[in-house]
């Protein structure tokens, strides 16, 4: 056994290489790279070589979904910005809850964390394949707050079948991923059942919070709608949800409810 430091400092190395090889694919930018570097890190350190297996998983789905008929989705005008390269706020939103629950289970353990991380985990990738394969949808999505509406494609809130079933066998994935590797001390039933359930409930949260409280501003430019703060180089004019609740905020706080939501499934099979 490697003494401590030692063996901090390798696992440091490995995921500073697999980082800089992100950057060089150009799955991530500068600051994508050095964000995934940190949260590599302290998944490995605190979760161990499983958690980070998942971790990586999660990205290189995350990616080639991204990827998949990008301009497709880039001709619909919903395609991630800048090709898909993920930034540092984008990491942090989608790995932060993941990597919180890596630092209590180091300082803590006990199995409950590891179901929290695969609760955040599965819910980031189900929400992100619900998104981008959503967006190919041949079908106008249907408001999640009220089922009756449909609204563009593209909009937050807006859901459709395929998504919803691509969101399903994300979750469903993680899980099995996580009875193959052995991680939760419980039957291969309860631990598809916690994960995928997690997933789907945190891939909801998002959906609602994505109608209800995040940031909808018009271009009074070209009479877009749009997610950002500005647009055509001018600042947008708000229609809904909050100035400082973007995209990164709502995945924050949807990882987040797939880990509650898992945490609590767990404490009650
Ligand atoms: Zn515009």
């Amino acid at each position: 056994m490697l003494p401590l430091a030692l063996e901090v400092m390798a696992y440091i190395l490995i995921v500073f290489s697999i980082g800089l090889l992100a950057l060089k694919v150009k799955a991530v930018e500068f600051g994508g790279a050095i964000a995934c570097i940190f949260i590599g890190s302290l998944i490995l350190i605190g979760g161990g070589w499983y958690w980070f297996i998942i971790m990586i998983i999660f990205f290189v789905v995350s990616i080639q979904f991204t990827r998949f008929r990008y301009n497709y989705k880039k001709k619909l005008g919903f395609a991630q910005e800048k090709g898909g390269v993920r930034s540092w706020s984008n990491a942090l939103a989608n790995g932060g809850v993941a990597t919180i629950f890596a630092v209590t289970e180091f300082f803590f353990g006990g199995g409950i964390y590891e179901v929290a991380f695969l609760g955040a985990m599965a819910s980031a990738t189900a929400d992100t394949l619900a998104t981008e394969i959503g967006l190919l949808s041949k079908q106008e999505p249907k408001l999640i707050t009220n089922l009756r509406k449909r609204v563009p494609i593209g909009t937050s809130g807006g859901v459709t079948p395929i998504g919803t079933i691509s969101a399903f066998f994300a979750s469903f994935f993680i899980g099995a991923v996580a009875i193959l590797l052995g991680m939760v001390e419980a039957s291969p039933i309860e631990v598809l059942t916690i994960v995928t359930i997690g997933g789907i409930i945190g891939c909801i949260v998002d959906s609602f919070l994505g109608a209800l409280i995040q940031r909808i501003g018009l271009c009074e430019v070209c009479g877009k709608t749009t997610e950002n703060l500005r647009h055509c180089g001018k600042p947008i004019e708000r229609l809904r949800g909050f100035n400082f609740v973007d995209n990164n905020v709502v995945n924050f706080l949807s990882t987040l409810s797939g880990a509650i939501s898992s945490m609590a499934l767990f404490t009650l099979v």
